[in-house]
């Protein structure tokens, strides 16, 4: 996360900070909250950091996600302690979406690279920011004030290259966890007087998570006592061998205090950017995903968005995560107006109803009216929560859905990292493999559980805790943290997943029934059961058995259980909810629906 204080930026031009400090002087300023918002974006309304939205949360006795939507009754118990007063808005709702177009190849033109910049503390990359920009704005910008709008594109031997502006893998994984992937290319930088330090290996590890391709920039080698060649010994040993060793790693040494090997950096980049061969479809509708947004005095509710296949012009009407709204201006870092934003252009809009977060998708549709249907099924689908656990996992393994396991390893020492990686890496089989995205030393932080969310991976530690923090963010996400002390007990389970399909020494646990008494139909997700539980309970991480007249149709995992418009774990008899079964959705009235659970048996 980034900040843990309630203050804005009050540095934007026009920024809004009155929310969090007029908050003890002023009367409770009115914000406009939907239906349903997600904890993220409630957050970024206020002011606040989704922790300490899911810590005032927690206090109520919820546990929301940050992806999760809250109702607006429990949003506005909330937003008096950061000076807003909840107002009910109709119109509008909260939801990231996957805006994945099919595209036809023969549309598709090459466009600009996005580029992250990541690495450990005060080695560079704020600095290294800046000079990229300052150094090599196009041309024609020169005379224009540049802004900080979160995104800027310069220009380098007349190829234009994207840079994101939030450096580090904290900023990287957070857009990744809430679905929103940007990044073409990471700039690992490394400072040489300093080597390899604690942060780049898990700059690393959230980089090979993302699968992006990485340059590696050799920061500082103005010092005297830069040793640039060291950096390059660690990267092999991180087993990212630079091309001058023979690997396929691009590294470059730089000073960003000084501007050496500014421009080579950037020529390394446009000739990655053309082996990725990135491509879009300028000639249509757009779609992208906000880098940052804000409330502007004057200007009203301002997000800065890459476009990422089309064009975004002047009067589309757009949805954008949770809000909609017409394209009234758009402006380029260099604070120009322009007419129409091309892909991978970051570009400021102006004209939404309200104001999203940092990672929601925007997509452009053809009418007001399509817009306000399109938030309206949103609110309706609201709140998929992600789970990941060894029982989610084996069972995903068991109906072939997921031949993977993917694990974050922490340890007291890197040394036993190092050994439970290598032992969980050897049981890979043919049928399912094991992938260590992350493994270091130290306690279980936020950033591996957030990491998790976004590789849909299970942390372990290994004789070391896990921070408070990080105990709660795991526990609203989902997210499944195992503790061992033996390298064989973490072997064992280990290998008891993996061995799921092969010889699932497992026994059946009927958890509860209930009967289909409506169905619902739910877009893409297809059809919903409404059921009454009749006995047990119904179990979220459970499976579903689906029977009519005895016979049965079909078992599987079950995708949702919700009740109203709330994701939930369990629901017992007497009461009614909704369930998902994945692949299936033919249900009928009178339909059972039997849950059950496979156990392990424990000789
Ligand atoms: P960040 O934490 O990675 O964003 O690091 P910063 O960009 O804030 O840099 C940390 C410190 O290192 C600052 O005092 C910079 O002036 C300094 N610094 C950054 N790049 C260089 C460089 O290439 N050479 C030297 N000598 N100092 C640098």
């Amino acid at each position: 996360m980034e900040t843990n204080d309630t203050t804005v930026q009050s540095d934007q031009p026009g920024g809004e900070p009155e929310g969090a400090k007029r908050r003890t002087a002023k009367a409770p300023r009115p914000i406009r909250i939907p239906a349903a918002i997600t904890v993220g974006r409630l957050a970024d309304l206020i002011n606040a950091t989704p922790i300490e939205v899911m810590k005032h949360l927690m206090r109520a006795g919820i546990m929301a996600s940050i992806n999760q939507a809250i109702d607006f009754e429990t949003a506005s118990a909330i937003t008096p302690l950061y000076g807003y007063r909840a107002v009910p808005d109709e119109a509008t709702s909260t939801k990231r979406d996957d805006t994945k177009v099919e595209e036809d190849a023969a549309l598709m033109k090459l466009r600009p690279p996005v580029v992250t910049v990541l690495g450990h503390v005060d080695h560079g990359k704020t600095t290294l920011l800046d000079a990229i920009r300052k150094t090599k704005v196009a041309e024609h910008e020169a005379g224009g004030i540049t802004q900080h709008i979160g995104a800027y594109q310069i220009e380098y031997n007349d190829h234009p290259i994207t840079v994101l502006d939030t450096p580090g893998h904290e900023a990287f994984t957070a857009m990744r966890a809430r679905g929103a992937d940007v990044t073409d290319i990471a700039v690992l930088v490394v400072a040489a007087d300093d080597g390899i330090m604690p942060q780049t290996l898990e700059a690393i590890s959230h980089i090979k998570a993302a699968n992006v391709p990485i340059i590696v920039a050799i920061n500082k080698v103005d010092l005297p006592d830069a040793d640039p060649e060291r950096v390059k010994r660690q990267m092999a040993e991180q087993n990212l061998l630079l091309e001058e060793w023979g690997g396929d790693v691009v590294g470059v040494e730089v000073s960003a205090k000084t501007g050496q090997g500014v421009d080579d950096l950037l020529e390394n980049i446009l000739v990655v950017a053309e082996v990725a061969d990135l491509k879009a479809n300028p000639d249509r509708a757009a779609n992208g995903v906000v880098v940052e947004a804000k409330l502007d005095r004057s200007r009203g509710p301002v997000a800065t968005v890459l476009v990422k296949g089309g064009t975004l012009k002047l009067g589309d009407h757009l949805v954008v995560g949770s809000t909609r709204g017409r394209v009234k201006a758009l402006v380029n870092h260099a604070g120009e107006r322009i007419d129409a934003a091309t892909p991978a252009m970051p570009v400021e809009i102006l004209g939404l109803a309200d104001l999203p977060a940092a990672g929601d998708l925007f997509e452009v549709v053809a009418s007001a009216r399509d817009a306000r249907s399109i938030v309206e099924e949103r609110r309706r689908n609201e709140g998929a929560a992600r789970r990941v656990s060894l029982e989610d996992t084996f069972n995903r393994i068991r109906t072939g859905e997921s031949q993977e396991l993917n694990l974050i390893i922490k340890a007291d020492v890197q040394g036993s990292a190092e050994a439970a990686r290598d032992g969980v890496s050897r049981l890979s089989t043919d049928k399912a493999q094991v992938h260590v995205i992350h493994f270091g030393s130290g306690a279980i932080s936020e950033s591996d559980i957030f990491l998790a969310v976004a590789s849909q991976a299970i942390v372990i530690g290994f004789n070391t805790p896990i921070d408070p923090g990080a105990k709660r963010v795991a526990e609203i996400e989902g997210v499944e943290t195992r503790f061992y002390n033996v390298i064989y007990s973490l072997l064992e389970d280990v290998t008891n997943v993996l061995e799921g399909l092969v010889k699932p020494e497992m026994k059946d646990v009927v958890e509860g029934n209930a009967v289909v008494r409506a169905v619902f139909q739910r877009g893409r997700q297809g059809n919903v059961a409404g059921v009454y539980v009749t006995d047990g309970r119904m179990l979220r991480t459970a499976m579903a058995r689906v029977t009519r007249n005895g016979e049965l149709l079909h078992d599987g995992p079950i995708a949702s259980l919700r009740r109203f418009k709330d994701d939930v774990r369990e629901v017992a008899t007497g009461y009614e909810c909704g369930i998902g079964v994945t692949g299936f959705e033919d249900f009928q009235e009178g339909d059972v629906i039997q849950v059950h659970r496979l156990d392990q048996v424990t000789a």
